[in-house]
């Protein structure tokens, strides 16, 4: 059972004038948010971004350097067998499969973007091992196509916060696009994958110490358990 408060029967101003208020709150509490991967260029980017399915950041992070420095562009990764790239990813799960997309997304770029990342999100997604969130990501960093990007946060952030009732990513998106303005997709998308970093945990939501409680309906939240402390805080 949950212990949800309804908005009642909210129309879409009142609701779109909460979203609003949500990312406010979200970003007076963390104003330096940004995303959390460490690159240099857009293909690295890319990589990066293809690399953290399933993964976390700062694992991410601890890999690219040494990756970066052997294969420094596309054709570097286009001319070799995906084994000769497994040794500097493996740490990452799902490594053969990202090897495997990493070099024929690379031969993709040499043959079809002249070895340059797309800015367009339709481009991006062609390339193998890119979806739809990786080429949204990829595009709101890169100056490309705006997007709302929907990962595993954004999305149950969406639901319990009673921004959309979809549970299809591209649904989900299409409703947080309605709601937010164009040019704060990006911060929404960021501030969002935080706050599930740090409050709104998938198992058990700090709501109460969570900044924007009074706003949110906590849709398909269960009623907390007492517990001596909460989990500590990642930073942004
Ligand atoms: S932590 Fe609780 S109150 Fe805050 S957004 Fe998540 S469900 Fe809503």
């Amino acid at each position: 059972m949950s212990y949800n408060r309804g908005v009642g029967r909210e129309t879409i101003e009142a609701k779109r004038k909460r979203a609003i208020e949500v990312l406010d709150r979200l970003e007076t509490e963390m104003p330096q948010v940004r995303i959390q991967l460490d690159y240099h260029t857009p293909l690295q980017l890319l990589v990066a971004v293809i690399l953290s399915a399933q993964c976390t950041d700062k694992r991410v992070n601890l890999v690219t350097p040494a990756l970066f420095q052997r294969f420094p562009d596309a054709r570097a990764y286009a001319a070799v067998k995906p084994e000769e790239v497994e040794p500097y990813i493996q740490t990452c799960g799902l490594y053969r499969a990202k090897a495997k997309n990493l070099v024929a997304a690379a031969k993709a770029l040499v043959a079809e973007h002249g070895g340059e990342v797309p800015r367009s999100r339709e481009a991006l997604e062609k390339l193998p091992g890119v979806g739809r969130k990786t080429a949204g990501v990829v595009c709101i960093h890169l100056g490309g196509d705006a997007a709302f990007p929907v990962d595993t946060h954004v999305k149950r952030l969406a639901g319990r916060l009673g921004f959309t009732t979809q549970s299809h990513p591209d649904k989900v998106e299409r409703e947080l696009q309605a709601l937010v303005p164009q040019e704060r997709w990006m911060k929404g998308h960021q501030l969002l994958v935080w706050h599930g970093r740090r409050t709104c945990f998938a198992r058990s939501p700090a709501c109460q110490r969570c900044v924007v409680a009074d706003l949110c309906p906590k849709r398909g939240v269960r009623a907390p358990r007492a517990r001596p402390t909460d989990a500590p805080r990642a930073r942004p």
